[in-house]
This record gives structure tokens, sequence and C-alpha cells, in this order.
């Protein structure tokens, strides 16, 4: 449980609870500004996947607008097991991971 305050209202709320992860937006509002205020529709989620055959993983990935996403893509292309390289501008790159489907269905020991 992390407990922000949202930027819009001063309001405290749990950027790990249910409905923050299902309205979305950014890291610092609660989730009825974001429906309020409609903020999430500016942005773009995208899947990547990484590996291949059954250790494949899917990230799912919201980027604050297409450019971002577009510029993710290509670095994602161009450095394909970027995870092990820790270098290029793929990492200027903002964006929040919303959702990841590992092929390891025992990922919760990670956390
Ligand atoms: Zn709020």
């Amino acid at each position: 449980m992390k407990i922000k305050s949202c930027k819009h209202c001063g309001e405290q709320f749990n950027l790990h609870s249910q409905r923050k992860q299902e309205v979305g937006g950014y890291i610092n509002e609660c989730p009825d500004c974001v429906e309020e205020l409609e903020t999430e529709t500016k942005e773009v989620i995208r899947a990547f996947t990484t590996g291949d055959g059954k250790m494949a993983s899917i990230q799912i990935l919201k980027f604050e607008d297409k450019e971002q996403a577009i510029l993710y893509k290509k670095g994602w292309d161009q450095w394909s097991g970027w995870n092990n390289q820790r270098s290029g501008s793929i990492h200027d790159v903002r964006f929040t991971k919303i959702g990841e489907n590992s092929g390891n269905s025992n990922h919760k020991g990670k956390s």
C-alpha cells in the first residue's frame, strides 16, 4: 500500500488500490480526479513482449502521450534485450508500468 497526495484536490489515496489501477492517470492524481478531469484519455497504452516461448512476458506500459510511446517502441526494437544492457535513451522515456504478464507464474516470490 502506497499513500500519495492528489495534486488536484490534495486528498490522500492509495496508489495501489484497485480503483486507481482501473482508472489510471498520473501517479499523483487520485482516482476521483482522474475520472472527473479525464486525464487518462490523453495517455497511450502499449503492450510489449519480451523473451520468447513459454518464458515470454508481456509488459503493459502507459505513456504520457503518443510520442513517448513511439519513442519507447523505437528503443525497444533497437535494443532487444535492453533489460540486460542498461544504456540508451529508452530510459529517458516516461512511462508507467500498469501490468505485466510473465511466463513465470511464481512471480510473487520476487516482491
Ligand atoms: Zn484528487
